[in-house]
């Protein structure tokens, strides 16, 4: 029997029975024939592969990560929680040294949902990447964390999310946000007062190909992860950068996500977006297995792989390179552009708009941020929907000193029931989570 040469823990969830709708492009049969693929190429016969029932992610734990409005249970379904609850899973089978690595290939997925919830947006209502991370470090210790996303939208949630959080390093390469949903994901967003630099984007021209997304790991990614030193890496392992995907504008292939996750190396790979159902899944996620087993993925192809007509220009070349550059550069300066941001400064305000692209639903915010000397500051959020409903959340980050647990919970004592709709507290130090 072949065997794995890093024992890879999989967890399948295809939610079988929730659909935006029959025709929507997040739907039922987009693990189907990834299954049939992983099951004909004889994965499940692999020495070293072990297979894992998912989870149901708690109120608990999602309260860790998002505000729902008004409360979790209205917001999410049950294979929403399943969808979370599989991430856990294989994050859990890691922690315990179970296996050496695992692939969370679930839906549906969460990296555009945000730290408010008013509803669906981008296909995501919980960020599955943030609840199991944030179930991971309640049980397993405050772990130095670096997500890289390698979905072709950019993950607009994670960003919020770990916004202003040092531990978490995000890195999301998506094509540029000129060109695609949500619009976002810029060079300039670098993180808050307390993580400046360590929200790092990198917005690709529509027509790159696997000689672009490969420079940028070898040249800009890997070369962060290096200075970084993460005790884990996490790989959002979205699917619809590639060349069949019906939403995006990319040219990936089966071959480039299997070499990408082989030269990344993650720990813990869950699966975002990926629309192309029978042109690119199966072999994507078959690619992405592979490498993360450590056998040989040369020969993982799609029916219609063509070479000639997936290269990338000569001129998206030339403008990889002098983004990578530009944001490397930036990265070596974020101690300074730091110093200037909260120069004189106790507290950073964040204006935001945000579109609930699956609803309908307009959200305005200002995130508040304390510049605190002790530690990342509390924080709060005052949002409001168009719908009418504004709402305030007091966060108090996990190395929340002492003054900053003080200041919120002063904060959410102090407002009077009947100002908002709803106020929550969430504090991250105690794992205390309230509302009213
Ligand atoms: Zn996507
Ligand atoms: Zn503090």
């Amino acid at each position: 029997m072949l065997k794995a040469k890093n024992k890879v823990g999989l967890v399948f969830f295809p939610a079988f029975d929730w659909a935006i709708s029959p025709t929507h492009p997040e739907r039922e049969e987009r693990l189907l024939y990834t299954q049939d693929q992983v099951f004909e190429e004889g994965i499940a016969d692999l020495e070293g592969i072990k297979f894992y029932n998912p989870g149901i992610a708690t109120e608990k734990d999602i309260e860790r990560v998002h505000f729902c409005v008004p409360d979790v249970m209205t917001r999410v379904t049950q294979s929403h929680l399943i969808s979370a609850g599989g991430a856990i899973k294989a994050a859990e089978a890691v922690m315990k040294k179970e296996v050496d690595k695992a692939f969370a290939i679930v839906r549906p997925p969460g990296h555009h949902a945000q730290r408010v919830v008013f509803g669906d947006r981008g296909f995501c209502i919980i960020n599955i990447e943030a609840v199991m991370l944030e179930n991971i470090r309640q049980r397993f210790g405050n772990k130095k964390v670096a997500i890289v996303d390698t979905d072709c939208h950019h993950g607009d949630g994670t960003q919020d999310i770990y916004w202003n959080d040092k531990d978490t390093l995000y890195i999301s390469f998506h094509q540029d946000g000129r060109t695609l949903y949500p619009g976002t994901g810029f060079i300039d967003e670098f993180g808050g007062p307390s993580a400046i630099g360590y929200n790092i984007n990198i917005p690709l021209p529509p027509e790159t190909g696997e000689e672009g997304f490969l420079y940028v790991l070898d040249n800009l990614v890997i070369p962060i992860l290096k200075e970084y030193k993460p005790d884990l890496i996490i790989n959002s392992a979205g699917q619809d950068n590639h060349y069949t995907d019906p939403i995006t504008n990319m040219k990936f292939t089966a071959h480039g996500y299997a070499e990408l996750t082989h030269r990344l190396n993650p720990d813990i790979a869950v699966l975002e977006g990926g629309y192309s159902i029978e042109g690119a899944l199966p072999y994507v996620n078959l690619g992405i297995i592979l490498a993360m087993t450590g056998l040989d993925y040369s020969h993982v192809r799609e029916p219609d792989y063509d070479p000639e007509k997936l290269k990338q220009s000569p001129e998206i070349t030339e403008y990889i390179k002098r983004l990578c550059d530009e944001i490397y550069n930036r990265w070596l300066r974020r101690e300074d552009i730091r110093r200037e941001t909260i120069k004189n400064q106790q507290y950073i305000l964040r204006p935001r708009s945000i579109y609930y692209d699956t609803d309908g639903i307009h959200e305005t915010q200002i995130q508040k941020f304390k510049v605190c000397p002790n530690c990342s500051g509390v924080n709060t959020i005052q949002s409001r929907s168009d719908w009418g409903v504004e709402i305030f959340a007091i966060s108090i980050p996990r190395d929340a000193c002492k003054a900053c647990i003080d200041e919120g919970y002063d904060l959410y004592n102090q407002i009077t029931a009947g100002k908002y709709y709803k106020v929550y507290l969430q504090d991250r130090v105690n794992d205390v989570f309230m509302s009213k």
